[in-house]
């Protein structure tokens, strides 16, 4: 399995190690020509969106993105991922961008996360939500889903910070600054039912 991770600016770093650590293969796209290997899943990391937006656009990746996202390629965007998955359409969901005041622009917490039948081995049998710490950066929210299709995974304070639609993963925190591979996982496992899929399909 080999997984891209959009490295075009922000916290990118964190997810390839993470990734290095479950023994998955990564590589970075910085430019259309990277985004063209091969790839069995993308990374949209946390950092500024409308850097990573504007840097899309002039780099010709934007629509590329888009198209491979809406053919089913899965995706997991992390906080200005989630923001982007927003923007490039892809995501039916009403995001709030630094939801959070200056003063709680950082906050950790540990909250309910939804690993549905996709439960880590740690989790409650049958599939139930599995306490999660959550570390939140300048973060923004869901505000509403604009699709039946979405799953919410999670909500802190009534706001939701995870959800799911098809093979997009979205989270408004940040899973790649703890030690729990638990997300990342997850999302792994999206990308490996997308591969026995396409082999079978
Ligand atoms: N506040 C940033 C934005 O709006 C997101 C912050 C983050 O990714 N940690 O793009």
């Amino acid at each position: 399995m080999r997984i891209a991770v959009l490295a075009l600016q922000g916290a990118f770093i964190e997810h390839e190690q993470m990734l290095s650590r479950l023994g998955v293969e990564v590589f970075e796209v910085r430019q259309l020509a990277d985004w063209l290997q091969p790839k069995d899943g993308l990374i949209i990391p946390g950092g500024e969106s409308t850097t990573m937006t504007k840097l899309l656009y002039e780099l010709g990746l934007f629509d590329p993105v888009k198209q491979a996202i809406e053919a089913g390629l899965p995706v997991f965007g992390t906080c200005a991922g989630l923001i982007l998955l927003s923007t490039l359409g892809t995501m039916a969901v009403e995001v709030v961008r630094n939801a959070y005041g200056r003063q709680l622009g950082s906050f950790s917490v540990e909250a309910p996360f939804d690993f549905g039948s996709q439960s880590p081995a740690s989790c409650p049998l049958p599939p139930a939500p599995c306490p999660l710490l959550m570390t939140f950066i300048r973060a923004p929210y869901i505000r509403r889903v604009l699709s039946e299709d979405v799953r919410v995974l999670a909500e802190v304070d009534g706001r939701i910070v995870a959800a799911r639609q098809g093979n997009q993963l979205a989270t408004a925190f940040h899973p790649e600054l703890n030690d729990d591979t638990r997300v990342h996982e997850y999302f792994l496992d999206m990308c490996r039912n997308k591969m026995s899929s396409t082999l079978c399909g």
